[in-house]
């Protein structure tokens, strides 16, 4: 039996500055040699699991590659285009897979797209975030308007047409009608998907060290479910599905504009993830490599072995119980709008969902979180609203 891995995620973990909001594993190198280095590092990383799993059981075909980070256009196309020449030459890659890679506006050109494009990437996630200069510099990016509508231009000149752009919203200094404004300017470029996230404040951050020093203004809770709820309803008229919570894809008669690499995630399957920080998960078991670059470019080429669970890159390792692993595929499964069958999850499992989320279910049922019919739990439209809380309570 092959192994039941077809997503491979490659994280790179550099930007040009830091995003007051944001706690990703990102650094900001200005010495080109490390960035080089890292990007051998990561191609041996991928070289040699890939050689220590088939020595296990066959690969399987891989349906979709994902370049995160951090910010994989901070890297040379030459150098993107190395990394997913190695995934080529080491597994099996489907010829009808998604390619994607986050790009980031101020280091994102034609030329690096089109390089990208002939090399088989076939889907860009833009960072746009916001379509005003202020918010862009409250958000300390590093990219303006300007250079964001150019990116955009230019993924469509290189030849990509199937699109993402991610926006967020409750921002500082945000209006509802400047996000109206965000969102409008960004349908104008007629993308086949949006992510639209919510500002979250993550520990650790300059966002939230000011939040808690009283200096950060945000819009209230109200104004914010009235930006999302507002957006909802705008797309549904511009013809988009809301598929999952933050997420939605442009309606076409014959393709399909989810995005397949995300699915993997919300559906709780598994996945490789290679590059310093990166997580993988297999078998309800989830861990990270070495998160500094440096460390992580010195063990992998002390070449020691990097199989699964036995590897010398773990840094953070876990072994999710079935019942954690249950309780995480219905956290996850819910975030899309579609929901979850608690008979297929029941059989996956070999358990019945109910006996042991039967609280979780019957209270977020009767409050109005959650609706089950025919056995489908899905999110109703107030469940929607507070999904993280409601979500979080079937974490065990
Ligand atoms: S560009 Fe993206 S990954 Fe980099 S610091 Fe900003 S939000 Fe984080």
């Amino acid at each position: 039996m092959s192994l039941p891995v077809s997503a491979i995620y490659v994280h790179i973990p550099f930007c040009a500055k830091h995003c007051a909001y944001c706690d990703f594993n990102t650094y900001v190198e200005k010495a080109q040699t490390r960035i080089a280095e890292t990007v051998e590092a990561t191609r041996r990383d991928i070289a040699q699991t890939a050689l220590s799993y088939a020595r296990k059981a066959p690969l399987a075909e891989i349906e979709t590659v994902f370049f995160g980070g951090g910010t994989p256009t901070l890297l040379s196309a030459p150098q993107l285009v190395s990394i997913l020449d190695t995934i080529h030459d080491h597994f099996p890659l489907s010829p009808t897979a998604e390619i994607s890679s986050e790009a980031n506006p101020s280091s994102s050109d034609a030329e690096k797209f089109a390089a990208m494009k002939s090399a088989g990437f076939n889907r860009l996630s833009i960072g746009v975030q916001a379509m005003n200069n202020e918010i862009l510099i409250a958000l300390d990016r590093f990219h303006t308007v300007g250079e964001a509508e150019r990116a955009v231009r230019s993924a469509r000149e290189a030849g990509f047409t199937n699109l993402n752009l991610d926006l967020m919203f409750g921002l500082p200094k945000q209006t509802l009608s400047l996000w109206k404004e965000t969102l409008e300017t960004a349908l104008a470029f007629s993308p086949e998907h949006l992510s639209l996230y919510a500002l979250t404040l993550e520990p650790g951050t300059r966002f939230e060290r000011l939040h808690t020093g009283g200096k950060l203004l945000l819009p209230d809770e109200d104004t914010e479910l009235e930006m999302y709820e507002w957006c909802i309803g705008r797309l549904k008229e511009r013809g988009f599905e809301h598929y999952e919570v933050s997420n939605f894809a442009q309606l076409h008669p014959t393709e399909n504009f989810r995005c397949r690499h995300n699915q993997v995630y919300w559906h709780n399957e598994s996945y490789f993830g290679f590059g310093a920080g990166a997580v993988s998960y297999l078998d309800g078991r989830r861990w990270k490599r070495e998160k500094l670059p440096l460390r992580y470019i010195e063990k992998v080429n002390t070449g020691l072995s990097t199989e699964w669970g036995e590897s010398n890159l773990e840094v953070e390792g876990e072994t999710l119980t079935s019942e954690e692993t249950l309780g995480e595929t219905l956290m996850l499964g819910l975030r899309l709008r579609e929901g979850v069958s608690l008979t297929e999850i029941g059989e996956r499992f070999g358990v019945n969902v109910e006996d042991i989320f039967r609280e979780q279910i019957a209270r977020l049922t009767r409050e109005g979180f959650l609706m089950l019919s025919e056995n489908q739990l899905t999110l109703t439209h107030k469940g929607l609203l507070f999904a993280n809380t409601v979500l979080g309570e079937f974490l065990l």
